[in-house]
């Protein structure tokens, strides 16, 4: 009999510091929410997680405080990480009833300390999984990719999310060489919004910033023309609402240094890395996942910077969640799992 009938369906999870996501095996993925919580000032009470949640920044009256509970990679505020945690796997939790309790994957960023990542599977586990194991973020992002992990070739992954960028070069099923920066997404959007505060004396929220972001936000010129869109915020000199026409090349000087940064952390990475894996990577390329990744011309910058092939993953705000759930299938990914003791699980530790 199909195991998974009995067991029910395994599950990778995705915390991430911008969305959080869950895959489910042969469902694809069934949840993908923004790491946000809405909490009632002074009592902590939980109004909003989620989509709901991350529309109530900047609109919230004094009595309300919306937080991201995972911030630069590392979780700011457990307690609510674990309340939204918990109200994730509540929306999902009708597909795994008692005698179909899932395995699961769950992958939080690198700069997780020991103790939360334990507190994470905890929480994880108190959901009713069967086990709960951690994986290392790029390598999920590398298995989502599609990348032979486990040959004896350098495979390099860039991973831009919200908080943090990740560079990782995997061998054989390892790291070999890794870092980490604070600078991707919410840095791009921090960067647009302060760019027009003192160039424009124009001042946007966070939303308005990355929705610029998404529209006319480039890593390098992509063509000859210049787009434009128009902008509504608050001019600074006279306090009213103002509609203001932004254009692409602004943006991009705007975006500079967040880009530069992470050309950077590509940059240092690969002089880490020891000849005979740079030389694979020189031939075979480095693979792009993280939303940030879709930032235009990101790519292009990269190849002409680094001088290698750059791909971006398939579907790269996916990718780490999708390898995650690909971990459970994979014995050999298992396998070093449990010799590096990151299997945390009833029993076993
Ligand atoms: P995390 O893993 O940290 O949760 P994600 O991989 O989900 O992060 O990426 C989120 C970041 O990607 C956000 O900063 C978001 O603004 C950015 N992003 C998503 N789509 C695009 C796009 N088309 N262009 C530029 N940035 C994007
Ligand atoms: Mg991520």
């Amino acid at each position: 009999m199909n195991m998974r009938i009995i067991f029910g369906e395994d599950l990778g999870i995705d915390l991430g510091t911008a969305s959080t996501l869950i895959y489910a095996m042969n469902k694809g993925i069934i949840l993908r929410e923004p790491s946000v919580v809405a909490v009632e000032r002074g009592s902590n009470k939980v109004l909003a997680v989620g989509i709901a949640a991350k529309k109530m920044i900047g609109r919230t009256p004094t009595n309300i405080e919306v937080i991201r509970p995972i911030r630069d990679g590392v979780i700011t505020d457990f307690s609510i990480t674990r309340s939204m945690l918990q109200c994730f796997l509540s929306r999902v939790r009708s597909r795994f009833a008692i005698f179909r309790r899932p395995r699961v994957v769950i992958c939080v960023p690198s700069g997780v300390t020991e103790v939360e990542r334990r507190a994470v599977v905890e929480v994880v586990k108190e959901t009713g999984v069967r086990q709960a194991y951690l994986v290392e973020e790029p390598i999920a992002a590398a298995i989502g990719a599609g990348l032979p992990i486990h040959e004896p070739v350098g495979n390099m992954v860039v991973d831009v999310g919200g908080g943090t960028t990740e560079v990782a070069v995997i061998s054989l099923g390892g790291i070999v060489v890794d870092r980490s920066i604070r600078i991707a997404g919410d840095e791009m959007d921090e960067a647009i919004a302060s760019y027009l505060k003192k160039n424009c004396n124009f001042l946007i929220g966070p939303h308005s910033a990355e929705e610029i972001k998404f529209k006319i936000g480039t890593a390098c010129r992509q063509s000859d023309g210049d787009m434009s869109m128009e902008v509504k915020g608050r001019d600074m000199v006279e306090g009213l609402p103002k509609t203001m026409e932004i254009t692409e090349s602004q943006i991009r000087e705007a975006l500079q240094e967040p880009v530069n940064a992470i050309v950077e952390a590509v940059r240092v990475t690969l002089e880490n890395t020891p000849p005979e894996l740079a030389a694979d990577i020189t031939t075979r390329g480095l693979v792009m996942a993280g939303g940030g990744s879709l930032l235009k011309g990101l790519d292009t910058l990269l190849v002409r910077e680094m001088g290698i092939p750059v791909i971006v993953a398939e579907d790269p705000l996916s990718c780490v969640a999708y390898g995650a759930g690909k971990v459970l299938d994979n014995p050999k990914v298992l396998k070093s799992i449990y010799n590096r003791g990151e299997l945390i699980s009833k029993g076993k530790r």
